[in-house]
């Protein structure tokens, strides 16, 4: 068996990594030579936009998936019929504008916050009081990590927000929520509709980038559990989605509302790794490759921590128990995801501790 996966980031490492664990060839497709995954698999260095190197792709791939959903999805369609892509562009495409994302939310019966498109001054200015309260200016393409966002409080924030972001492509105003917290859901869908959920994470974030998980989400009610279930389940099947998806989600008075979800593999869920039977990776690799899905069981409570920034001394890490270190074959730079630490343990408190003193002793 043969796997094609386009982009090659640490999400593609950790895809390949779990893809080679079941003795499936790897192929990564990256313009940049020796990428995080690159180090790891095969790779064909190439735009994601050029049709040969797509080509030369599929001529070594049983299937072809994805680990970013910003791939161009035009030349993709050059590839129908020759090997199966999966999940299928259109789920890519749902996701690249949060437009469209939302739309498609509120389509298949998820809550979500108000948003609006915007795109003059006189759209901000409008939107804003119609909106009565603090909000977010979005570009609603290639945002990430909080990129591409300005907080408009208030009029005066108006003109500014709209210079900021004015020249990144449309634009997409949403009211800002007031969240009790926030939490992700990961679930996987074959081809012949068998579906997987992992349990709900509770995420925090800081400065706009994932910083911790915590799984599963402490104080979680059935309701909540069941609601994010069916939500996922929506999009899945609306989608008639291969793969894994991960669905974003704000907890509030007003039960769950969906911020955004990505056609892959995420971030929210790298303690999969440790803390199941089958990780994400790898239900991603069986969904894609037609393979029975596996058990997304949680034996025990597991928290992640991101590495941020500068690499940090293995040893002091690894001289902790129940912890695992994964480094991403990437040079340090201020904001750049270079790792991440898993931390299992007895309970939530005993893995939120072990979690802060790992934090203490890295620079992050
Ligand atoms: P990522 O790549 O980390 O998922 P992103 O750049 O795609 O992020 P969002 O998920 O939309 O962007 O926003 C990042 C974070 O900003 C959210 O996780 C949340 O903490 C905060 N945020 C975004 N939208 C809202 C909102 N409408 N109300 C309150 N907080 C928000
Ligand atoms: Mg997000």
């Amino acid at each position: 068996m043969r796997l094609g996966i386009i982009g090659g980031g640490q999400l593609g490492r950790m895809l390949a990594h779990a893809a080679q664990r079941l003795g499936i060839d790897v192929t990564i497709l990256d313009p940049k030579k020796n990428c995080s995954a690159g180090q790891v698999a095969r790779q064909i260095v190439g735009a994601y936009d050029d049709a040969e190197k797509l080509h030369e792709l599929a001529a070594v791939s049983d299937a072809i998936t994805y680990e970013f959903e910003n791939v161009p999805i035009e030349p993709l369609a050059t590839l129908e019929g020759k090997v199966p892509l999966r999940p299928a562009p259109k789920g890519l495409a749902a996701a690249q504008d949060r437009l469209t994302e939302k739309t498609l939310f509120r389509t298949v019966g998820m809550q979500t916050t108000d948003f609006a498109a915007i795109d003059s001054l006189e759209d901000l200015e409008r939107e804003f009081a119609a909106m009565n309260g603090a909000c977010i200016l979005k570009t609603r393409r290639f945002g990430y990590d909080g990129k591409g966002q300005a907080r408009i409080d208030s009029p005066a924030d108006v003109p500014s927000g709209w210079e900021e972001l004015k020249d990144g492509g449309p634009l997409i105003l949403e009211k800002r929520i007031d969240f009790k917290r926030e939490l992700a859901i990961i679930a996987a869908r074959t081809a012949d509709g068998n579906e997987a959920f992992y349990p709900v994470t509770q995420t925090h974030h800081r400065n706009g980038i994932l910083h911790r998980t915590l799984a599963p989400a402490p104080a979680l009610t059935d309701e909540i559990e069941q609601q994010a279930r069916v939500y996922v389940d929506k999009l899945l099947k609306q989608l008639d989605y291969v793969g894994v998806l991960a669905l974003e989600l704000f907890d509030t008075d007003r039960g769950l509302l969906a911020n955004e979800f990505a056609p892959r593999v995420h971030n929210s869920g790298h303690w999969t790794i440790e803390g199941t039977t089958c990780s994400q990776f790898e239900n991603q690799v069986r969904a894609v490759m037609g393979l029975p899905l596996g058990e997304p069981t949680l034996p025990t409570p597991t928290g992640m921590l991101n590495l941020i920034g500068n690499v940090p001394d293995r040893a002091p890490i690894l001289a902790r128990p129940n912890t695992a270190l994964h480094l991403y074959g990437k040079s340090g730079r201020a904001g750049r995801k270079i790792g991440h630490i898993t931390v299992t343990g007895a309970t939530d408190d005993d893995v939120l501790k072990r979690i802060d003193a790992i934090e203490s002793i890295i620079d992050t």
